[in-house]
């Protein structure tokens, strides 16, 4: 048995306001006349956070188009643009979601090592360490914040840069940047958090590290959708932990079969993350009957809208196309069914649940 030695981020800062320290920690990393990159999802564009970040003299402030989840096409075209304007730079700091903070650690390995982002879509390809980077959390539940990998739609597939380069080297967990998400953003980016615990706990792959941690966030998780009535501060500080902790607890285990089906749909029909998760979790009794129970309870109880449908009308090609990715997910099939995982989910199987959804 070999375990896994795994690198972790460098530095936390959590607490509401600590967005008002970031000047004081991204000093020491400033480089001679090279600029710190503010990373900021467009969603902030000419909103009052744009004026409170610390940018000074020739740094620069990129609106981080997050219509479409992140490209390797996009992180190439930053990188290059940053590369052409300034050779190098201090830093590339991202605030955001899940979308913008993986934009971040996928440019700012960029900046460090040659050729295109898609050379380097699989496990410990990335060759040197990118520039100082820094995660800021605008909505709770991927783990971004805390993960080894940064995923990236490239040209032939959808897979991370998963390396020990990629963790931040510092994030700063600040829960009042997540106040008035809208409510389906919010529920769906945290159900993201949810389901990573579900995952997780339920998994082949479980040990007493991922256990404690995932423990923690789907407790922190109920508190805020399923005991709280009402949406107040305390449930943007719990969530900001829970994403954390669920992060964490993926980081020794294993994501399962929510995850494996939502990339297929995610890789033919462009259906984003947390959504797509929701989408596949509505139809997961056999697998987790506890938990997609309440899920459905939260669904409710947050008068949240799940896409149902979306299959509707695909041609079988289609359809083969989604199962050829999510049956390339091995690791997640494992986890989640064990090492004859084959023999439970066949083709027609994972057929017959990607035409229910
Ligand atoms: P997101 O980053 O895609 O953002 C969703 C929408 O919310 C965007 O329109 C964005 O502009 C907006 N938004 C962001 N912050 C907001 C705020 N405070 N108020 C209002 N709107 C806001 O959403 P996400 O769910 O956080 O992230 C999903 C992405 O994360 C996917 O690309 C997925 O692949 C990635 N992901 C990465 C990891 C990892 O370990 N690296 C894990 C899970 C998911
Ligand atoms: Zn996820």
């Amino acid at each position: 048995m070999k375990f896994r030695n795994f690198k972790m981020v460098d530095y936390v800062v959590y607490g509401r306001g600590a967005f008002n320290q970031l000047d004081e920690i991204i000093t020491p990393h400033r480089k001679n006349g090279k600029p710190m990159v503010f990373l900021v999802d467009h969603f902030f564009d000419r909103k009052p956070l744009v004026s409170r970040v610390p940018a000074k003299g020739n740094d620069t402030i990129i609106f981080a188009d997050v219509t479409y989840e992140p490209k390797t096409t996009y992180v190439d075209k930053l990188a290059q643009q940053l590369k052409d304007e300034f050779g190098s730079v201090s830093g590339v700091i991202g605030i955001g979601g899940g979308s913008t903070m993986d934009l971040a650690k996928a440019v700012s390995l960029i900046m460090n090592n040659p050729g295109s982002s898609a050379d380097y879509q699989g496990w410990d390809l990335v060759k040197n360490p990118g520039v100082y980077k820094v995660g800021i959390p605008t909505l709770s539940g991927t783990g971004a914040e805390v993960s080894r990998t940064t995923v990236l739609t490239g040209p032939t597939k959808k897979l991370g840069m998963n390396s020990d380069f990629t963790p931040f080297d510092q994030i700063v967990l600040d829960p009042e940047l997540t106040t008035n998400a809208p409510a389906n953003q919010r529920f769906y980016t945290g159900m993201d958090c949810y389901i990573h615990c579900i995952e997780s706990l339920e998994g082949t792959y479980l040990n007493e590290f991922s256990k404690s941690y995932g423990e923690k966030a789907l407790q922190l998780c109920q508190k805020v959708f399923v005991q709280k009535d009402t949406w107040d501060d305390e449930c943007d500080d719990m969530l900001m932990m829970a994403s954390y902790a669920g992060g964490m607890s993926i980081a020794y285990s294993q994501v399962g079969v929510a995850h494996a089906v939502s990339y297929g749909l995610s890789y033919l029909l462009g259906t984003k993350h947390g959504i797509g998760n929701c989408i596949v979790m509505n139809h997961l009794e056999e697998y987790y009957p506890a938990g997609v129970k309440e899920f459905k309870y939260m669904v409710e109880k947050n008068k949240i809208e799940i896409p149902a449908g979306i299959c509707k009308g695909l041609s079988d090609e289609d359809f083969e196309k989604m199962i050829n990715v999510s049956m390339g997910m091995k690791p997640l099939w494992e986890n989640a069914l064990g090492k004859d995982w084959e023999k439970i989910m066949t083709r027609e199987k994972l057929r017959t649940l990607f035409e229910k959804l």
